[in-house]
């Protein structure tokens, strides 16, 4: 008999039904998904992983023989405050497709900055036909922060499309053609040298917040910023006033402390904001559907757990 593979989350009804199809689909040769309602006690009881999406807490709890859970994001920072430390472990979902698209879209953004584009826009609501001096990419540095799974394959599709590429992250590391530096005063130097600045790190006690006003006043003057990876760690009070003072010059926001961005945030009408609602790199159904399944597939053949969160350092 197969065993039964709990599938809990909270996400909206559509969202749900969309994994409901393709995760039993995946997994039918290694194990029945079923949703945490339709479980009996015996095999709430019996099971050992299960897969979740924006779980209620109090469902994972009920499942009390878990060894661990296999989330359908990212990004897990909400999960890890929610489980409790000697709970099951948390892997993450690692997804090369998802690097593909995060760097694509880190690309396309870094591109709509370095060719100028909103301001070229806000010149034909004035009707204003003017040309502004044209920099190569190669004149341009792009500062990631955060060289995982995501910031390095940005960093080297930036690299690969002519950028000049600084990365900065928690441990020194070694990437071929990027400047890597690590540490706060690698951030320093990161922030002080790059024109444009991605943001690409996990939430967790150590980032967040860790982009305040005294580190915006280390910026070169006239950068701008990406972020793609969790709000609270660029914090908006001190991003406005570096927009509104001219320290920065623009802002490619994907992700906010509230999420949707309340219709009350001055953050939709700035002119030097650019909103976008969370797309940068959405998990895809099809290629997630089959990691989930080599992972679990693993685990039920010889016990691997895959790679899991280190809940000190919160990612
Ligand atoms: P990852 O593989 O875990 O990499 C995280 C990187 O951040 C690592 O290089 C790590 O340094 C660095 N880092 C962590 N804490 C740091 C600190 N205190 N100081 C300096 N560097 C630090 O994560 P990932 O897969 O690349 O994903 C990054 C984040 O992107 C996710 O956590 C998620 O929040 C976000 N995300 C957003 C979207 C979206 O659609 N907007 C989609 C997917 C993911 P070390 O290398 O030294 O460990």
């Amino acid at each position: 008999m197969r065993p039964v593979v709990p599938f809990v989350s909270s996400a909206s009804p559509d969202e749900r039904q969309v994994w409901r199809d393709a995760l039993p689909c995946a997994l039918a040769g290694i194990a029945e998904v079923k949703p945490f309602e339709t479980l009996s006690e015996d095999e709430r009881l019996a099971a050992r992983v299960a897969i979740v999406a924006n779980p209620d807490p109090a469902k994972v709890a009920a499942l009390p023989n878990l060894v661990w859970v296999q989330s359908l994001w990212a990004g897990v920072e909400r999960l890890a405050a929610d489980l409790p430390e000697d709970g099951p472990e948390i892997v993450r979902l690692t997804d090369p497709q998802m690097a593909e698209t995060m760097s694509e879209a880190v690309l396309a953004w870094t591109l709509y900055l370095h060719r100028d584009m909103p301001r070229y826009a806000a010149q034909q609501r004035r009707k204003l036909w003017q040309d502004h001096y044209l920099k190569t990419p190669q004149e341009r540095t792009v500062g990631v922060l955060g060289l995982g799974k995501l910031g390095a394959a940005a960093a080297h599709r930036l690299k690969s499309n002519g950028f000049n590429v600084f990365g900065w992250s928690r441990s020194k590391k070694t990437l071929d053609g990027i400047g890597c530096f690590h540490g706060l005063d690698g951030l320093r130097t990161v922030l002080g040298s790059s024109d444009i600045i991605v943001v690409l790190m996990p939430l967790t006690e150590e980032t967040r917040g860790l982009i305040g006003r005294d580190e915006l006043a280390a910026c070169k003057k006239g950068a701008s910023f990406i972020n793609f990876a969790r709000g609270p760690i660029l914090e908006t009070a001190a991003l406005l006033e570096a927009l509104d003072t001219g320290l920065l010059d623009h802002a490619v926001l994907d992700v906010f402390d509230e999420e949707p961005l309340p219709e009350t945030s001055p953050l939709w009408d700035h002119g030097k904001v650019t909103v976008l609602p969370h797309i940068s790199a959405p998990t895809i159904v099809s290629t997630a559907s089959k990691i989930v399944a080599e992972n679990i597939g693993g685990y039920f053949s010889d016990g691997t757990v895959p790679p899991s969160v280190d809940r000190r350092r919160g990612y």
